[in-house]
C-alpha cells in the first residue's frame, strides 16, 4: 500500500469512508495522486490542504455513494464519473501562497508532474479557491487542461 510523507488517510477521504476504514482508507487514493501531493508539497515548503472537516469541506478527495455531491447524481439519475469517485483525483488549496503561482508551477512542470494527466480550467476553479489534479487518461501528453 502506497503511503504518503505529508498526507492522512483522514485528509483524503471523506468522514464517511474515515469512520470505516479510519487510516487504511488510503489506499482507495491512487497513487500518482498521492506521490503528486507529496512532491507538491515538499517543492511548495508550505502545506497543501485536501479535506478540511474543521470547517466542513469533506469532498474534495474520494467522494463515495453516500456523499452529498454524488448522492445528488444519482438521485437525479444522473451520470457522474469524476476523477473523485475513481480515487483518481483532488482538489487542495495553499493557503499561504498565491493559487495562480500554483496552478503556473504545475502547468509549467510538466515532466515534473507526470504522474498527473489533467487540471482542470483555472477561471472555473481559482475562482473558487482550489486546484483540481486528476490521473485520468487524456490519450495527450503533457497536462491536459479541462473544462468541468
Ligand atoms: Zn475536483
Amino acid at each position: 500500500m502506497q503511503k504518503s510523507k505529508y498526507f492522512k488517510g483522514k485528509e483524503l477521504v471523506s468522514p464517511e469512508v474515515y469512520k470505516i476504514y479510519g487510516e487504511e482508507a488510503i489506499k482507495f487514493i491512487a497513487k500518482d495522486i498521492l506521490i503528486f501531493l507529496d512532491l507538491l508539497r515538499e517543492d511548495l515548503g508550505v502545506p497543501i490542504l485536501v479535506n478540511r472537516p474543521s470547517v466542513g469541506i469533506t469532498q474534495r478527495g474520494l467522494r463515495t455513494t453516500i456523499d452529498s455531491i454524488v448522492k445528488d447524481k444519482v438521485k437525479n439519475n444522473k451520470l457522474y464519473l469524476s476523477a473523485h469517485v475513481l480515487g483518481r483525483g483532488v482538489d487542495f488549496e495553499v493557503p499561504s501562497m498565491d493559487m495562480k503561482k500554483v496552478y503556473e508551477r504545475i502547468i509549467n512542470n510538466p515532466r515534473r508532474y507526470s504522474m498527473i494527466t489533467r487540471i482542470e480550467d483555472p477561471n472555473v476553479t481559482l475562482a473558487k479557491g482550489y486546484i483540481h489534479v486528476d490521473n485520468m487518461e487524456t490519450g495527450k501528453n503533457g497536462i491536459y487542461i479541462f473544462k468541468p
